[in-house]
């Protein structure tokens, strides 16, 4: 059966589904060491063990232009180690049969796979609803994006790192980049996809949150993501915005979110999660308390929790920004790796949370971004750094 795209469908799909994890991810680092006894799994939704809400493949790192932030391993040239066609379809077939939800395709710059479009074609017969990100490529015109939709692609994604060319060029490190996307945004369109917006908020771009929201809001998107940047390494963590700045920017996008058409949405920033419950309870006057709204929460969805990322050659990690991983597809299911391999099934057990994250009462529901806490500490189990949130120490 071939999927029609329906933005009420990926409207819905948007809500359930606040944390989707993505870009740039550092160099893998090797595989996880099995973490002792098993996990007693308690605080996971059966769902979340079950499957992931969301697998993002990354389909290639190839890229035919600079990019002075871009990943270090992104390169002109595919790797040997990318996925066959044939290889890709199988992926789409696992992805199908566990019922995944959402199947994002990534890059480097997917448009120099020549199986793009069968690829898109074969996920959309198997009514896998798939998602396309995309640079700032020149390759991208009007035609392919038509094509794109015609061949079923229920959304297209671009990454928007300033209101203006000039923060947003300076991010990529060409010029043009900002121009040819707001371009494509209009070509999207024209044929009535959908367009998704994601943005890296780190120090740089702190001071352009009202414009960005601005120009979405006149670009007309379905759904604006925000990376919460994760440094690479210490010597990044400048880049990284403070605690107290994340609770300014989670009071910015939930006062937008009344008055914005579009979707707002976090990536490694989960505790917008436990900030939005807060806000529920203060505004519920008094009928509910902080505790009541944060223990009926559903789960959260986090690294591993409900996320998956594979890279071009197959290695499954729970997060793009993590470089652990849990083994590779060519060898083993996705729904083994991903239900059984003592990486996942450690993430998903907020018992080996340790400080704030490990007492906080909404460490289901958030958990803190297990990519920042090891990125920061070596410790994939450590406190988010950047999160304000003082627990009682009974909570
Ligand atoms: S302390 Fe940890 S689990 Fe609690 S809200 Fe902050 S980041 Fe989330």
């Amino acid at each position: 059966m071939r999927v029609r795209t329906a933005a009420a469908e990926l409207a819905a799909y948007d809500r359930a589904m606040p944390n989707p994890s993505t870009p740039f991810l550092p160099a893998p680092g090797g595989s996880f060491a099995a973490p002792g006894t098993g996990s007693s799994q308690t605080a996971s939704a059966p769902s979340f063990q079950l499957r992931p809400m969301q697998v993002t493949w990354e389909m290639t790192q190839a890229c035919d232009w600079k990019a002075s932030h871009a990943r270090a391993a992104a390169r002109a040239a595919r790797g040997k180690r990318e996925f066959s066609t044939a290889e890709a379809f199988h992926l789409i077939e696992e992805v199908a049969d566990m019922h995944v939800p959402l199947l994002v395709l990534t890059g480097g710059d997917p448009l120099l796979r020549p199986d793009l479009f069968p690829i898109v074609d074969f996920a959309s017969r198997h009514s896998v609803r798939t998602s396309l990100t995309l640079p700032p490529t020149p390759l991208l015109d009007a035609g392919i994006i038509a094509e794109l939709k015609a061949r079923g692609l229920m959304r297209l994604s671009f990454w928007l790192h300033g209101s203006t060319a000039a923060l947003d060029d300076g991010y990529w490190g060409v010029p043009g980049c900002h121009r040819r996307t707001l371009d494509a945004i209009g070509s999207c369109h024209e044929v009535d996809l959908p367009v998704q917006i994601n943005t890296i908020l780190a120090r740089r771009n702190l001071h352009d949150l009202d414009p960005m929201i601005e120009l979405l809001t006149r670009l007309d998107v379905a759904l604006w993501n925000v990376f919460f940047f994760v440094p690479a390494s210490r010597q990044q963590a400048q880049e990284m915005i403070s605690a107290e700045e994340h609770e300014a920017v989670f009071a910015k996008l939930y006062e937008s979110s009344k008055r914005v058409h579009f979707q707002i949405k976090t990536t490694e920033g989960q505790h917008y999660q436990r900030y939005l419950l807060q806000q529920r309870a203060r505004e519920s006057r008094g009928r509910m308390t902080e505790t009541d709204v944060i223990t009926c929460a559903p789960k959260g969805v986090n690294d591993g929790k409900s996320f998956v990322f594979i890279d071009p050659a197959g290695e499954v990690y729970p997060s793009r920004f993590l470089p652990w991983s849990a083994g590779n597809v060519t060898t083993q299911s996705l729904a083994q790796l991903y239900c059984e391999s003592p990486l996942f099934v450690s993430l998903r057990d907020s018992s080996k949370l340790k400080g704030r994250c490990g007492r906080c009462p909404a460490r289901n529901v958030c958990g803190g971004s297990r990519a920042r806490a090891y990125a920061m500490t070596g410790d994939l189990f450590a406190e988010d750094p950047c999160c304000a949130y003082e627990p009682q120490l009974n909570g």
